[in-house]
């Protein structure tokens, strides 16, 4: 057998090694993969098309999204939750939940999701309201104001139980969608997805429709806290202290009901929330929850 000019018995051809890419027996100097187990012969690395990610020479390279990878690098890719592209370098990823990562084109594409913060993708839902909600949030959004009750349950009995917050005022709670809530704040500064209405005695708490079971719990928390503070603070509260103390309230119900991670998001950023929520949670560390409420009712 002639290889590259050298002569073989058959024996001896058999048993040379192959180049894993052309298959062609390996007489000269080679290059070895010991990650992959595949030896390369010199031919192949020098004009094989090599894969952008790991740098591999390959047979034929696969393209996905705008990268050509070879078949390995092609499969491990994370791809993106919402189109299924292949992500590479660039991803963004919501309410610090990395292992869910989306790609640029679709961040730039879609409206957010107005639970999530996420691109709603092309399967968004449209709410009456005009708010996109992605497929995932979707799934788990509540729509039905008898929804609402178990959960106020649950955060009332947390608020009195671990906070010591007890309400006088008998509350009436009601789902609604955004363009209700704007109506009701006309203009004014109001939460993202609730609101805490006052007229006299009459105590209602509006909630969007829509959001999620974790959504609810921050939202319900953080009104009750403002109809606590209705009844127990001046009313000359600073916003910054105001939805500060609101935001701690909800933190620490989020917590308690093992949505740490959503928790750890609402210190993030530099809105009047989070920078009165750190404030409130740098009171806490020094003096305890009661450090928080002496404050808020100093004030
Ligand atoms: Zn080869
Ligand atoms: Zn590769
Ligand atoms: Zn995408
Ligand atoms: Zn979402
Ligand atoms: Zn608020």
């Amino acid at each position: 057998m002639d290889v590259g000019g050298a002569k073989y018995c058959r024996d001896c051809y058999l048993r040379l090694s192959r180049c894993s890419i052309c298959g062609r027996p390996i007489t000269g100097s080679y290059t070895n993969y010991p990650e992959r187990g595949i030896r390369v012969c010199l031919d192949c690395e020098k004009t094989k098309p090599r894969c952008e990610n790991c740098g591999l020479p390959v047979k034929a390279l696969i393209k996905v999204g705008d990268a050509n990878l070879c078949e390995s690098c092609a499969a491990r890719a994370p791809r993106c939750t919402s189109c299924g592209t292949a992500i590479l370098r660039d991803y963004t990823y919501f309410e610090g939940n990395d292992s869910m990562k989306y790609c640029t084109g679709c961040v730039a594409r879609y409206p957010a999701c107005a639970d999530c913060g996420a691109p709603s993708g092309i399967r968004a839902a449209k709410l009456d309201d005009g708010r996109y909600l992605c497929p995932i949030c979707m799934e788990s959004a509540l729509f039905e104001s008898s929804l609402v009750t178990p959960v106020k349950k649950t955060v009332l009995s947390f608020l009195n139980d671990n906070l010591g917050m007890t309400l006088v005022h008998q509350i009436n709670y009601s789902m609604q969608g955004k363009d209700f809530l704007d109506a009701k704040t006309s203009g004014a500064h109001g939460d993202l997805n609730g609101l805490f209405y006052r007229k006299g005695d009459d105590y209602n708490i509006y909630i969007l429709y829509g959001l999620r079971r974790q959504d609810l719990v921050w939202v319900l928390s953080h009104e009750i806290a403002h109809a606590w503070q209705a009844e127990n603070t001046s009313g000359n509260l600073e916003l910054e202290d105001l939805e500060g103390f609101a935001q701690w309230v909800a933190y620490n119900a989020l917590k308690y009901f093992g949505y740490e991670r959503f928790a750890a998001t609402l210190t993030a950023g530099n809105t009047m929330y989070s920078k009165g929520l750190n404030k409130m949670l740098d009171l806490e560390k020094a003096g305890g929850a009661g450090a928080v409420f002496e404050y808020i009712r100093s004030k």
